[in-house]
């Protein structure tokens, strides 16, 4: 089973904990209390503004602000993040010590301080890739059942067809 995001992407979930075989949403009081908390705050989070352009725009203004796509952190220290700023988050997070604060009450304080203080990801700064920043989850090891190896076997396979042709290639001339 894999893992899923659901509503914002940044937080993952198995799938199995919150989906019945079915595909339906489990009832929260069937999911393990850690995973519930996530699911809860997560109907709490989706409909807020981006963190950052709350900091830019303020309360008066919040019409302005980005309706949030990604959310990072824990439960009640979440960021929430809208597509032009998730990479000055990312960037923060990997580049600027953000990765530290990983799992602490203060880490939406420390993001917000640092975005505060005119902190922002270079211009060229790509990367939309997922950052795992639940302290619990641990590199997964790759799993060999992966295309990966499907492909490589596909491409031992051409390398022997291509040995065939050039063998009759040169049987031919
Ligand atoms: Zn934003």
């Amino acid at each position: 089973m894999g893992k899923v995001s659901i509503g914002l992407r940044g937080w993952r979930f198995e799938e199995s904990e919150v989906f019945t075989e079915a595909g339906e949403v489990r009832p929260l009081p069937e999911m393990e209390p850690a995973v519930r908390q996530r699911v809860a705050r997560l109907m709490v989070v989706a409909e807020r503004p981006c963190d950052a352009c709350f900091l830019l725009h303020g309360e008066a203004e919040k019409r302005r602000c980005n309706v949030a796509e990604a959310v990072y952190g824990e439960p009640l220290s979440e960021v929430v993040l809208c597509e032009t700023h998730e990479p000055d988050f990312l960037y923060w997070f990997r580049e600027a010590g953000g990765s530290a604060r990983r799992g602490e009450e203060g880490f939406r304080d420390a993001f917000h301080e640092w975005f505060a203080d005119g902190g922002r990801a270079p211009k060229d700064y790509g990367g939309i890739e997922h950052v795992d920043t639940d302290p619990a989850s641990l590199p997964e090891a790759p799993d060999p059942s992966e295309p990966t190896s499907a492909l490589e076997d596909e491409l031992d396979a051409m390398d022997a067809d291509l040995d065939d042709l050039d063998f009759e290639d040169s049987d031919a001339r």
